[in-house]
């Protein structure tokens, strides 16, 4: 396959990696989005975690 890394779209700063089926899966892994940072890539497989809808993440009721 030639594609690119997989990008995924993430609400929290605060997600699970494992890499989904296939060759590319490895132990599930926890990473964080720094707070000066938007997006966080994983080091087992190459995702990256692209954090969106920033206005939500002040929003909690
Ligand atoms: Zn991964």
């Amino acid at each position: 396959m030639a594609e690119p890394f997989e990008t995924i779209n993430v609400t929290s700063r605060t997600v699970a990696c494992d890499g989904g089926d296939g060759s590319l899966g490895h132990p599930r892994v926890y990473l964080t989005i720094p707070e000066d940072e938007t997006k966080v890539v994983c080091p087992y497989c190459s995702r990256s975690y692209v954090l969106t809808g920033k206005s939500a993440d002040h929003h909690a009721a």
